[in-house]
């Protein structure tokens, strides 16, 4: 598959040729199932788009029955970056229902095949997007993180994601999940491609409050040559398994030959984030999923009277992983538990960030796995508990709002991909593309 470097450089005509043999090749697969719809119309490069990201007079459904037939009334900010730069979006991808999950089991539309062998998941919740770059179906797709789930998923299908620090890049247009969390990002095959599809869609947003006022690109001054000093994270490793410790050996040697200085340091038990993350996530996601009440958005199932018809809608419309959230989101919230779990949690948010900026003084980068093993087979996380405790390498990263990026290091005993994510300091995304070109070119990762 050519890259994106490479497509941004072809004539109209040979884009709409190639667009026409990438969906031929689409169709020729459809157990993949990582596209839920394709659409070669439109002139640029095309992009493959998370099914929560709004393109204007097409359907967006998050994944979820309660979406079904919605059809969005205008682009996401970031979809209009897309077009100012020559790029269209042609598919959208599968993903967990709401972007609730690790698998994109949960998906309403069917799960994804991981590419490299279709007994395993492509990860979540952006497995779709994840699927179609490693299959050789996307130039480059766009993700949706809220933890972990652009990071996470590439990992598992072999190729390079990236959330950005949160405020970089617009959530206008996108399907709420959890607001504080979450961050749209790149999906590629390559880290430059990355810095390139990052530079496009990033920059500041006055439709979305929480968007920075920053617009400094990273593509045109990436430096692989910079020497960086990057914490390891001896104690944090004892938990991944073993193809997962082999990997973060090798890139801490290749780090050390391309001459970067490696510290080790500590982050907290990771208990912390997960509980943290799930209290803050799901209160958010509660609050976020109000509006799916049958009269204004997408499917309906009116009941007997109104209070009936919102019943019915959202009884029938949401899968079992977005009740559970919805459940526990309000237990969280309800005004005897709110300062036990929600308030805590907030305190807990803190004291993660605030490791993090301890750790950043003197480090220019932190190096992590993103999960603890490779890609599970499907059903193999039995109880919804061993799916949330599989996050516990991916979400502190969301919690305290930083850049990082997940690429391929090698591959597990059973063939299957493992990558590792580099974290950088809020809005550093330069030194992070930098440290992350650095380790891809030393790594030299085959398919
Ligand atoms: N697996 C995590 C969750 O289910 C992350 C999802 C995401 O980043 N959207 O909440």
């Amino acid at each position: 598959m050519i890259t994106l470097k490479e497509a941004l450089k072809l004539s109209k005509d040979e884009l709409k040729k190639f667009k026409e043999d990438l969906k031929s090749k689409i169709e020729a697969k459809p157990e993949l199932n990582a596209y839920l719809d394709v659409n070669n119309a439109g002139d640029g490069v095309p992009i493959a788009i998370k099914d929560n990201i709004q393109v204007q007079d097409w359907s967006v459904t998050s994944g979820s029955n309660i979406l079904q037939g919605y059809i969005a009334p205008y682009n996401a900010t970031v979809i209009n970056k897309m077009a100012k730069a020559g790029l269209t979006p042609f598919g959208r991808t599968n993903m967990d229902e709401f972007a609730m999950g690790s698998t994109t089991e949960s998906s309403f539309y069917g799960k994804t095949l991981n590419p490299h062998n279709s007994d395993y998941v492509p990860g979540g919740s952006s497995g779709g997007s994840a699927a179609a770059v490693a299959a050789g179906l996307a130039i480059a797709a766009l993700g949706s993180d809220t933890g972990g789930s652009i990071r996470q998923p590439a990992s598992f299908c072999g190729i390079v994601g990236m959330k950005p620090t949160y405020g970089r890049v617009s959530r206008y247009g996108l399907g709420a999940y959890a607001s504080s969390l979450d961050q749209i990002g790149p999906m590629t095959q390559n880290v430059e491609d990355a810095a390139i599809l990052y530079d496009i869609i990033s920059g500041h947003d006055e439709k979305d409050s929480t968007s920075v006022n920053m617009n400094d690109k990273v593509s045109d001054k990436l430096d692989a040559t910079r020497k960086l000093k990057i914490a390891v994270l001896p104690k944090h490793i004892e938990n991944a398994s073993e193809d997962i410790k082999k990997a973060y050996e090798l890139a801490i040697t290749e780090l050390k030959n391309a001459g970067h200085e490696i510290v080790e340091r500590e982050l907290m038990d990771a208990k912390f984030d997960i509980s943290a993350y799930y209290i803050t996530a799901t209160a958010e996601a509660t609050t976020n999923l109000a509006r799916y009440d049958g009269i204004r958005y997408g499917n309906r199932v009116t009941g007997t009277n109104l209070e009936d018809t919102f019943i019915q809608t959202r009884s029938n419309g949401f899968g079992d992983e977005v009740k559970r959230r919805i459940l526990l989101g309000n237990f969280v919230l309800s005004s005897g538990y709110y300062e036990a779990y929600y308030v805590k949690a907030q305190k807990t948010r803190h004291i993660i960030k605030d490791q993090y900026a301890k750790i950043f003084k003197d480090v220019d980068l932190i190096l992590s796995p993103i999960a603890p093993g490779t890609a599970p087979k499907f059903g193999e996380l039995k109880n919804p508990m061993d799916m949330y405790l599989s996050d516990l390498y991916s979400i502190s990263v969301n919690l305290a709002g930083l850049p990082a990026l997940s690429l391929p290091i090698n591959k597990g005993e059973n063939g299957m991909p493992v990558g590792l994510q580099l974290i950088a300091k809020a809005y550093d995304e330069q030194t992070l593309f930098d440290g992350a070109l650095s380790l891809e070119k030393q790594i030299n990762y085959t398919k």
